[in-house]
């Protein structure tokens, strides 16, 4: 049985073009589409392909590919959305890791299970959602998260993670440092309001409300909202490929921040804990990197924190250019930027 689905899995020489929003071209010496965790866990446990470098391919949106996979890419293609349960105030539901991120939220709209409408469309897959802890507008995926299951790579056993094992921090968990390349996540099940209580206070959304003609919205006009705000600043990767924020935004002290405030007074900052989170695409464009064009790739010229391939740019052009901006913000600010994109 492993053998047949072991022919039918395995695809060779495979372009990841289409399957990294920056559109760029690496190939991959392998790879495997898994539908269910029973065939992830007969890939894993191939004997042929056990030696292979493995590499986790949920939607492509946050990676920058700067060379071939020469080994095997699983591409997570699990499927499903279903109500496990509920209480008085929540619904729990589950999706597989495999599906569109954005398509989860616009389901749960659909049926009033509240609480993700300020994620709508964050491009991506389920699965990686709890990689970097997925955030915006105000809200984070933890602040919906109830648990989440992940097959382990070396044994193939399936283990259930809580909120408190996942460690989420800010775009952060444990599977991007202690279990880094340790996990495949194979579903996540979220635990959603009945009682819609819409968060309409960050960025541009009570603006944007407003200019829709509502003063009491909907978790669908919210999510609405957001969708016709992202549409209207940042670049569709269908036209011009990119992995949307490109470095975290810095979070420093107090101190430091009251520092660079005497002396820039207009720098944004906002209460992160005992600390000050900084916008990162402030420093960049004052850096002068906005809009700015460096051969195939630069700097958005309306989102200076989202780094672009006019068409023809490799990762390693686009990891030089990330390069640049974080010794040039380091060189004015003081203040190191962190990649937020998974270099590959
Ligand atoms: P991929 O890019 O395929 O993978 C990302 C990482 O997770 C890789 O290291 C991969 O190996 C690993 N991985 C993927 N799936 C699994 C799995 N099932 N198990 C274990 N590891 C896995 N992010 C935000 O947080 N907020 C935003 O508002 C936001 N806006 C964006 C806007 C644009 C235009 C773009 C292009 C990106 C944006 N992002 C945003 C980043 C990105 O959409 C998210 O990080 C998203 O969760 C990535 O999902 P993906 O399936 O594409 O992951
Ligand atoms: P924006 O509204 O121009 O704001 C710039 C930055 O300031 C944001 O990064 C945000 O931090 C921070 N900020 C704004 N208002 C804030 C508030 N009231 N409290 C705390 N922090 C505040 O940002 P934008 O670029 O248009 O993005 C809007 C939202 O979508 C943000 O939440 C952003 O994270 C998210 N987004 C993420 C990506 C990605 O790839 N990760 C891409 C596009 C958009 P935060 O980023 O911490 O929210």
């Amino acid at each position: 049985m492993a053998a047949s689905i072991f022919v039918k899995m395995i695809e060779q020489n495979v372009s990841l073009k289409p399957y990294n929003t920056f559109g760029l071209n690496a190939q991959a010496k392998l790879m495997a589409r898994v539908g269910s965790v029973p065939e992830l866990q007969v890939v894993l446990a191939d004997g042929n392909l056990k030696r292979e470098e493995r590499f986790i391919l949920g939607g492509g949106s946050n990676i920058l590919l700067t060379r071939d996979v020469d080994g095997l890419v699983i591409k997570n293609e699990i499927d499903g959305i279903e109500v496990i349960g509920e209480s008085p105030e929540h619904y729990f539901v589950r999706s597989g890791a495999g599906v569109v991120w954005h398509e989860l939220v616009m389901h749960c709209i659909a049926n009033g299970y509240a609480g993700i409408e300020n994620l709508s469309l964050i491009p991506g897959n389920v699965g990686a959602a709890p990689m970097q802890n997925i955030g915006a507008y105000g809200v984070e995926l933890k602040d919906v998260f109830h648990s989440l299951e992940a097959v382990e790579m070396a044994s193939g056993n399936v283990e259930t993670f809580s909120s408190a094992d996942c460690q989420f921090g800010y775009r952060e968990s444990v599977f991007k440092r202690k279990l880094k390349g340790q996990f495949i996540i194979s579903s996540v099940t979220l635990k959603l309001s009945k009682t819609p209580n819409v968060n309409t206070s960050y960025g541009a959304i009570e603006q944007e409300l407003e200019a829709m003609g509502i003063s009491s919205p909907t978790i669908k006009e919210v999510s609405q909202a957001v969708i016709n705000i992202r549409q209207s600043k940042l670049p569709d990767p269908k036209v011009l490929g990119n992995s949307g924020s490109f470095f975290k935004n810095p979070v420093v002290p107090n101190s430091k921040f009251e520092e660079l405030k005497a002396k820039y007074p207009n720098i944004p900052g906002y209460p992160a804990g005992a600390e000050t989170k900084l916008a990162a695409g402030w420093l960049i464009e004052q850096c002068g990197w906005k809009g700015k064009v460096v051969g195939n790739t630069g700097s958005h010229s309306k989102q200076a924190l989202v780094l672009v391939n006019y068409g023809n740019a490799t990762g390693v052009e686009i990891f030089e250019l990330s390069e640049q901006i974080i010794r040039s913000v380091y060189d004015t600010f003081g203040v190191h930027l962190e990649r937020e994109v998974n270099v590959y």
